[in-house]
């Protein structure tokens, strides 16, 4: 007999409590969580007519998402984890690894291989798949730094298609997959170029801190000062559900930055290479008074203010959102700046 080597479990009308980071207690109609592509492929093209008539979502670890309600439609959580070395020259090591790959096992997997260059993104949660899709960047770094190549299933044409990465539209915590492509791909794999030779970054002023002059630093250590880091400054979604940072830094041009300056000599800010400017939003937050700022069972965070928790467990959707609206409403009043979030509202 033939092992059954799939794995793909479906769930009717079940609870996504356990599948988001904010721990928002919704449900959805159909939730299929698989291992194998062929699996997914197979299942998608054998149900075409129904899977176009329903809506869909792809759920990595659920850790950048909002639902602000029960999910009627058909919900694809990708879990495989395979690893491939596909290729290696003098200087880099290609590795593909699946989308249900955990963003941080695979971090330290390729560390553990001694391809280097991730380390700087250590700890974020959520799944390869959704590196791409979000570009998700941390101290100094980018995943479109790193991103070669990835393969995706076209959920039009059934057709299974690549796109390099000058192709992904990468930008900042965006790409073609919140845009042009967004609800027709799934990913299927990420392969990533990495270095052979480590290139050590701790320009972030954080790890400058952390290593206190130190020499000789290794990717390892820099691995592990990020994960010191984030584990003081950021809430374990555990404890309190959050996804992370829930606005993105604005980015102004030189006139708005000189106005804003005038007004607000503290301002935090970093200088972008166009001449534009990224202004810290967590700041002006903060600024506001609103950090522990609470509302119905939502609230600012305490340490972090760019980061809204699920305070009481009990937070719906619609509390957070509710939240972040008042923020954004102060924010525009006192600095005349619109926070976007980087959260997707589902
Ligand atoms: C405590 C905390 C800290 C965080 N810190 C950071 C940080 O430092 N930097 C940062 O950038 N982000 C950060 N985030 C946000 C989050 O970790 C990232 O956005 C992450 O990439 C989301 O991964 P996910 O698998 O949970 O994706 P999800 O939240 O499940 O999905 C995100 C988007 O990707 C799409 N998607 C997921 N998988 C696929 C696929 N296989 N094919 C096509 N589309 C797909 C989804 O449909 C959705 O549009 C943080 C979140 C938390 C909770």
């Amino acid at each position: 007999m033939l092992p059954n080597i799939f794995h793909m479990l479906i769930f009717r009308n079940c609870s996504i409590k356990q599948y988001n980071t904010f721990g928002i207690d919704v449900k959805a109609s159909v939730l299929i969580e698989y291992e194998h592509d062929e699996e997914i492929i197979r299942f998608i093209v054998s149900h075409q007519d129904k899977c176009r008539q329903v809506k869909h979502l792809i759920l990595g670890e659920g850790s950048n998402l909002l639902f602000r309600d029960d999910f009627y439609g058909l919900i694809i959580h990708p879990v495989g984890k395979k690893l491939d070395l596909v290729n290696e020259d003098e200087n880099y090591i290609y590795i593909k690894a699946s989308a249900g790959y955990i963003w941080d096992d695979f971090v330290e997997d390729t560390l553990n291989s001694k391809a280097f260059g991730l380390e700087n993104l250590s700890l974020i949660p959520g799944t390869v798949g959704a590196s791409a899709v979000q570009n998700i960047g941390a101290y100094g770094s980018e995943a479109k730094d790193f991103i070669f190549e990835l393969e995706y299933l076209d959920l039009d044409s059934h057709e299974i298609k690549i796109l390099k990465n000058s192709e992904c539209k990468f930008a900042y915590r965006t790409s073609i997959f919140k845009n042009d492509l967004k609800n027709k791909a799934l990913i299927l794999n990420v392969t990533f170029k990495l270095l052979k030779f480590p290139n050590i970054n701790c320009d972030y002023a954080d790890i400058q801190k952390y290593f206190n002059n130190k020499t000789n630093i290794t990717a390892k250590d820099i691995r592990e000062a990020v994960i010191n880091i984030r584990n003081i400054k950021l809430p374990d979604p555990k404890k309190f559900g959050n996804a992370g940072s829930f606005f993105k830094n604005p980015i102004i041009n030189q006139e708005k930055f000189e106005i804003l300056r005038e007004k607000h000599e503290d301002l935090r800010f970093y200088s972008l290479a166009d001449g534009n400017y990224k202004l810290a939003a967590g700041w002006m937050i903060d600024k506001l008074g609103l950090k522990t700022f609470t509302h119905k069972g939502a609230a600012v965070h305490e340490n972090q203010a760019l980061v809204l928790i699920n305070k009481t467990g009990k937070a719906t959707g619609k509390d957070i959102c509710e939240l972040a609206e008042i923020i954004k409403e102060k924010v525009y009043q006192n600095f005349e700046i619109e926070l976007e979030p980087e959260v997707i509202y589902i």
